[in-house]
């Protein structure tokens, strides 16, 4: 079978609006999403001379572990981390792109390349979906966008952020997932200029924010902000809300109860296999990880699932094994 999917990007916008198609599968069943990609990139112990390549070679700062150059010096490595993923069953793959914004890239001298970083992330993901589902003749799969949190925004925060939107968005995502968020003006900050930014394409990728809740950015206030952002975003709904990055063991019950109420946002929960020993071991294996997750999933509070840092797609083949028992949460978006 030759799917439609196997031409790309632009030719499944000319004949199907993503948006739509991606709504379609949220109502009919729980979405998968996969687990840590940076995690996974680290374990390769890759060397300062594997991040540079050729095309690096004489570049003047330290690249080591600057994951997101990975995406222009080891693109296969970074596809092969997108393709476990799938063949373990998530049905959304996350482009490798968490810190592929302007002042996370300074620090490596590579922050003119934010475009063709995000761009050529957005490309080697799309192209990881789309050959896989010319493989196989399973339900849609999809690319979320990766946009990290920054410390600080300036006067030219608006022009750093489209760019690394638009590379994202002309390299194929069919979603923009603003994850970690952890600080209130930082978030408020984003999701303003990010809005501004999407108001400008005719038919904007859906956007999905996620927080991470720590001591500065505790679960009360993490309602006030959906509150906000949902003001804020209402031109651009559906919108996906959700908690990633923390422990799978402390996730908080109340909170996604509450957001869950909402029945115009989707609900997405992807945390993180507990706290690294610096050897950078996760204390939660993926049956616990299983076993935590199915408790929230059979609660009904969640539209997406997956995993964040430490979990690999040993974790996400395990929830993938047994997501068609949970009934699909029901939203009115
Ligand atoms: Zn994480």
């Amino acid at each position: 079978m030759v799917a439609f999917w196997s031409f790309g990007a632009h030719t499944l916008n000319m004949s199907i609006n993503r948006n739509l198609l991606f709504l379609e599968q949220t109502r009919k069943r729980v979405l998968l999403s996969d687990g840590g990609v940076g995690t996974e990139l680290l374990k390769l112990s890759l060397s300062e001379e594997d991040f540079r390549s050729n095309r690096f070679r004489n570049h003047q700062n330290r690249l080591l572990n600057n994951l997101d150059i990975l995406n222009l010096t080891q693109r296969k490595k970074v596809a092969q981390v997108h393709r476990s993923y799938l063949m373990a069953g998530a049905d959304i793959i996350s482009t490798n792109t968490f810190r592929s914004n302007y002042e996370a890239q300074l620090c490596y001298g590579t922050q003119d390349l934010i475009y063709e970083i995000n761009r050529t992330a957005g490309q080697i993901a799309r192209q990881a979906v789309d050959r896989f589902m010319s493989e196989s003749e399973g339900n849609p799969r999809f690319v979320a966008g990766i946009i990290g949190p920054v410390g600080r925004w300036d006067a030219n925060s608006s022009l750093h952020l489209r760019s690394q939107v638009a590379g994202l968005i002309d390299g194929g995502v069919d979603l923009l997932l603003a994850e970690s968020l952890c600080h209130r003006e930082t978030t408020r900050e984003l999701v303003s200029r990010l809005c501004d930014i999407l108001m400008e394409y005719d038919d904007p990728p859906i956007v999905w924010i996620s927080f991470t809740i720590t001591e500065m950015f505790d679960s009360h206030r993490v309602l006030s902000e959906i509150d906000c952002i949902k003001r804020r975003l209402s031109r651009l709904m559906p919108l996906i809300v959700g908690i990633n990055c923390i422990s799978a063991d402390n996730i908080p019950q109340d909170i996604l109860s509450k957001i869950a109420e909402e029945k115009q946002i989707l609900i997405s929960c992807h945390p993180s296999a507990g706290e690294p020993d610096n050897r950078l071991n996760y204390p939660i294996d993926e049956v616990g990880f299983q076993h935590i997750m199915f408790e929230f999933l059979q609660k009904g509070l969640l539209n997406i699932v997956g995993g964040c840092c430490g979990t690999s797609p040993r974790y996400i083949q395990r929830i993938a094994g047994r997501i068609s028992e949970i009934d699909v949460r029901m939203f009115t978006g």
